[in-house]
């Protein structure tokens, strides 16, 4: 498989040569054409395996730049992967002018807010201060079609599972769910089934 057969955009694959990646990697291979046909995805995938990749690449085909709007949202559970993430949809989606905003706790909220004034397609986030950004009403989040759960296992951790389904109440009915984690604990096996539709599963 190559790259060229996803029949992605011109831009996105000059985003996805430029970071120097020549074959998708066994996760990407998998993930990448279910998820562009709108399907879940169900992945287990530990570190290392290009998972960013294999979420951001459909994620970013998917935004419409013409559309000033949230349109997908990515779960991280700590700030130093929400901000190693976003690095990687930035430097992938360089050529198709996505606008891409990171909002962890830690930082000033005031400067999130005025963030949001601005154009913003995609948010990377710790699951908190989102929903906070969210229950202001400062991010509209139904506009937000594709969530994926990046490390889901810690994410659905008890600290932070009631933040992640409240999350879930102010997305798009239509969402699309794409969840990646190491290791599947029965908070995950319950949140797949609840809210996963006909899941693609991929176990490598
Ligand atoms: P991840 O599992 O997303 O943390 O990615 C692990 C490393 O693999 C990162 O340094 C990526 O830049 C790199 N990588 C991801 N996909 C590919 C690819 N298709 N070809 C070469 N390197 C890749």
């Amino acid at each position: 498989k190559e790259f060229e057969d996803f029949f992605l955009k011109r831009e996105l694959l000059m985003g996805i040569y430029e970071k120097g990646f020549e074959k998708p990697s066994p996760i990407q291979e998998q993930s990448i054409p279910r998820a562009l046909e709108g399907r879940d995805i169900l992945a287990r995938a530990k570190n290392g395996t290009g998972k960013t990749a294999a979420f951001s690449i459909p994620m970013l085909e998917r935004v419409d730049t013409a559309r000033n709007e949230i349109q997908a949202m990515v779960l991280v559970p700590t700030r130093e992967l929400a901000l190693q993430t976003s690095q990687v949809c930035k430097e992938l989606g360089k050529h198709l002018g996505v606008e891409v905003m990171v909002t962890t706790g830690g930082t000033s909220l005031r400067d999130d807010i005025l963030r949001l004034h601005q154009t913003v397609h995609i948010v990377v986030a710790t699951p908190g201060r989102i929903l906070d950004l969210a229950s202001k009403g400062v991010a509209k989040l139904n506009t937000c079609k594709v969530l994926v759960l990046d490390e889901a296992d810690k994410l659905l951790s008890q600290e932070f599972q009631p933040i992640v389904e409240q999350l879930i109440g102010f997305l798009a009915p239509e969402r699309q769910i794409m969840l990646y984690s190491a290791t599947f604990p029965v908070t995950v096996k319950q949140f797949k089934e609840r809210f996963l539709k006909k899941a693609h599963i991929i176990n490598l």
